[in-house]
C-alpha cells in the first residue's frame, strides 16, 4: 500500500521493453544503419503515447531519468532563460523536494522566491497566488497532485492566471498522469513534469512537457551531444523510453475502469479507518485522487505505529523523508501539531490493489492502534 513511492512494473509494459536490451539494442542517434533507426521508431512511437495521454504533441515531450531530472531542467532552465525578464519565482511549501530545493538552489544563485502557504486542507488559493505576483515574477511552480496527501491543486485556474500576468508555469504531475485526465490543450500549463514509475511503468525514466505555442525556452540544464532538440544531451534509453510509452499507453485505455476500481477500494479503506476513534484525514476531501488516504491516528506515535505493522508496506511523510525523524513538512505546512504529523501514516493503492489487502490493511491497523493506545498514558477513552 506504497504505490505513491513507486509501483511494480506491469508485466505488459516489461515485456514490451525486454527486446530492446538485447536484440534491438540500437542508439536512437545513429542514422546511418537499421539498429539506429529501429531504436528511433520506438523512442518516437512512445513520445506519442506519452503525448497523447496528456493531450499534447509529441515535439513536446523531452525524456529524461524521471521527475526530479524534469523538475530541475523545467524550474532551472526557465529561471536562467528568462532571468533578464525578472528574478522572482513562486512555489508552495508542499511542493516535492526536487522543486524545493531547486528553488533553494536558485535562491543561492540570486533569484527571489515566494513560498505559499497552503489553507489547511492542502490547496492554495488563485487569491493568495495573485497577491504573491509581482511585475519581475517570472515562473511560478505548483503541483497537481500532491505526493504525501493526494490532493488536486486548482491547475486550471492557476495556469490561466499566469497566463494573463505573462508568467511561466510549471507543474509538477508526477503523481496525476494516469490517475487524473490531463488535457493540455485546454489547461495552459507551460511546463510539465512527468515519470513511469508511479503508473506501473520502470524506475528512471520520465520527461518534461515543453509547450510549443507560445514557445517555451529554456537553458539546458544537461550539456553534451544536443539530444531532445539541445535540451537535454545524453544518449537515450530505449528500453525505459520504451517501458515509459507502454505504460502510458495502458493508463490512456485504461484510466477510466481503473479510477472506478480504485474508487470503491479506497471507500473500503476511509470507511475501515474511519472506524477507528480520534482519527484525522489529512488533506480535502473533495479535491483528491482515490489513490491516496493520509490519515492520523491521535495519540499514537506513528514511528511506533509502522513497527507495529510490519506486515504492511505503507508509508510515514513520503518516502523521500522517512528516513528522517523530522514530523512531515507537509502535513506541518497545513498546520498540523507535530504529535499529529508524527501519528500519520500514508496509504497508496493502485493497479494491483485487491479487496483482501485493503481488509488485512483494516484490521491489522485497528489492532495495533488499540494496542498502542493502551500503552499511552494519554489515551484515556
Ligand atoms: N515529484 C513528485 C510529486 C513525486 O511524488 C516524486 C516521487 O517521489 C518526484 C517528483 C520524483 O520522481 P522521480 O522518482 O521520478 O525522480
Amino acid at each position: 500500500m506504497d504505490y505513491s513511492a513507486t509501483t511494480p512494473v506491469d508485466p505488459r509494459v516489461a515485456e514490451k521493453m525486454i527486446p530492446y536490451l538485447c536484440e534491438k539494442f540500437g542508439n536512437p542517434a545513429s542514422n546511418s544503419h537499421i539498429y539506429g533507426w529501429e531504436a528511433e521508431k520506438a523512442v518516437e512511437e512512445a513520445r506519442s503515447h506519452v503525448a497523447a495521454l496528456i493531450n499534447a504533441d509529441a515535439r513536446e515531450i523531452v525524456w529524461t531519468s524521471g521527475a526530479t531530472e524534469a523538475n530541475n531542467l523545467a524550474i532551472k532552465g526557465a529561471a536562467q532563460f528568462y532571468k533578464t525578464k525578472g528574478r522572482h519565482i513562486i512555489t508552495v511549501k508542499t511542493e516535492h523536494k526536487s522543486v524545493l530545493d531547486t528553488f533553494r538552489e536558485l535562491e543561492r544563485e540570486g533569484f527571489e522566491a515566494t513560498y505559499l502557504d497552503p489553507q489547511e486542507n492542502g490547496l492554495i488559493t488563485l487569491e493568495q497566488l495573485e497577491k504573491a505576483i509581482r511585475p519581475d515574477t517570472i515562473l511560478v511552480s505548483v503541483m497537481m497532485v500532491n505526493n504525501e496527501i493526494g490532493v488536486i491543486q486548482p491547475v486550471d485556474e492557476i495556469a490561466e492566471l499566469c497566463r494573463s500576468k505573462g508568467v511561466i508555469f510549471h507543474c509538477d504531475a508526477a503523481q496525476a498522469a494516469g490517475k487524473m485526465e490531463i488535457d493540455l490543450q485546454k489547461t495552459k500549463v507551460d511546463l510539465m513534469t512527468l515519470t513511469a514509475h508511479k503508473i506501473c511503468g520502470p524506475k528512471g525514466i520520465g520527461a518534461l512537457f515543453v509547450r510549443r505555442r507560445p514557445r517555451i525556452r529554456l537553458e539546458a540544464q544537461m550539456h553534451g551531444g544536443g539530444h531532445e532538440r539541445g535540451m537535454r544531451s545524453g544518449t537515450l534509453a530505449t528500453h525505459q523510453i520504451v517501458g515509459m510509452g507502454e505504460a502510458y499507453r495502458i493508463a490512456r485505455e485504461e484510466m477510466k475502469e481503473e479510477v472506478a476500481r480504485i474508487k470503491v477500494l479506497a471507500k473500503r479503506l476511509a470507511d475501515g479507518l474511519g472506524q477507528i476513534e480520534a482519527v484525522v484525514f489529512n488533506g480535502d476531501m473533495e479535491h483528491r485522487i482515490p489513490h491516496n488516504l493520509n490519515v492520523s491516528f491521535n495519540y499514537v506515535e506513528g514511528e511506533s505505529l509502522m513497527m507495529a505493522m510490519k506486515g504492511l508496506a505503507v508509508s510515514s511523510g513520503s518516502a523521500c523523508t522517512s528516513a528522517s525523524l523530522e514530523p512531515s513538512y507537509v502535513l506541518r505546512a497545513l498546520g498540523r501539531s507535530d504529535e499529529l504529523a508524527h501519528s500519520s501514516i500514508r496509504f497508496t493503492i493502485g493497479r494491483f490493489t485487491t479487496e483482501k489487502e485493503v481488509d488485512f490493511a483494516i484490521d491489522l491497523v485497528k489492532t495495533q492502534v488499540a494496542k498502542l493506545r493502551e500503552l499511552s498514558p494519554l489515551w484515556e477513552m
